[in-house]
């Protein structure tokens, strides 16, 4: 089964995130489930816990269907002890919220050096911060988003989220999700069948399809190897619309989110089901 969404509003809390999905016509989600531009919310009430639970049973969306992602101020690779520290405690609680929502995975960007750290270092700082937060979570796999590579951003190479797999203890909670935008603009071209199929072969390789956990699907706005994140409605940017067609039709992609993050929320419901409609050839 293909689970096609968008990143819905948790506006009013979690629990509200199911409603919003199911409106849109989508079969998966992706959601916040704390404000994502601060560092401290309040924890999750039992009532919203439940609530959140029992939507997702009756609109159909299972933990596989759904992708959290955390906060964008976390940076689990920070050159700073301090920054570092305060980034690790924040992915704690955001894996624990996940796992009492009652969700399997939790969608993270790797982290950025800031030009005070080697890259490498940073990539092993990012793996010990994975393995800190594995060790007091169940349940929960840590999904590492591939980036574009804007800035000091890490993780717009595949060998980068290798390196951060390597050095991951369990590697049964550890996975990736790719951005097609971020993948595209990064340098691994989309925008033919037989471009994905080498850019996937070659994800595989240094990878392995095995740790796909979750994909973001994305059209983009930037040039192939530009390394700058501005994404487009499925089929109005550079990629164009057959890697989209191209995803949605393949195995490989199956029973994991396949999330939309695209500008115009107005058009999700058409893009989902033309996604749909692609998934149905
Ligand atoms: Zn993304
Ligand atoms: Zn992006």
């Amino acid at each position: 089964m293909k689970y096609f969404g968008s990143h819905v509003s948790a506006a009013g809390g979690p629990e509200n995130a199911p409603l919003n999905a199911r409106s849109i016509g989508a079969t998966g989600f992706a959601l916040f489930t704390k404000n994502q531009r601060q560092w401290r919310s309040a924890p999750l009430t039992g009532a919203q816990i439940d609530t959140f639970r029992a939507r997702c049973l009756e609109e159909g969306f299972v933990p596989r269907s759904i992708l959290p992602h955390d906060s964008y101020l976390i940076n689990l690779g920070h050159p700073d002890r301090e920054g570092l520290e305060k980034s690790r405690e924040a992915f704690l609680d955001e894996m624990s919220r996940c796992q009492a929502l009652g969700l399997d995975r939790l969608n993270f960007h790797p982290g950025s050096h800031l030009d005070r750290i080697a890259p490498d270092d940073c990539l092993d700082r990012i793996a010990e911060s994975i393995n800190l937060a594995l060790d007091r979570t169940q349940g929960v796999t840590a999904v590492i988003e591939n980036t574009a590579g804007q800035g000091t951003n890490l993780g717009f190479r595949f060998e980068h989220l290798a390196r951060i797999i390597d050095r991951v203890e369990d590697k049964t909670r550890v996975g990736v999700c790719i951005d097609t935008c971020h993948a595209f603009t990064a340098g691994y071209d989309l925008r033919t069948a037989e471009a994905c199929e080498r850019t996937f072969a070659e994800f595989d390789r240094v990878v392995g399809m095995k740790y796909l956990w979750g994909m973001h699907l994305n059209d983009t706005l930037k040039a192939l190897g530009s390394r700058v994140d501005r994404h487009a409605p499925l089929g109005e940017g550079v990629i164009g619309i057959e890697c989209f067609r191209y995803i949605a039709r393949d195995p490989r992609f199956e029973e994991m989110p396949l999330i939309l993050e695209t500008p115009d929320e107005a058009r999700w419901p058409e893009e989902i089901a033309r996604l749909k409609a692609f998934a149905a050839e």
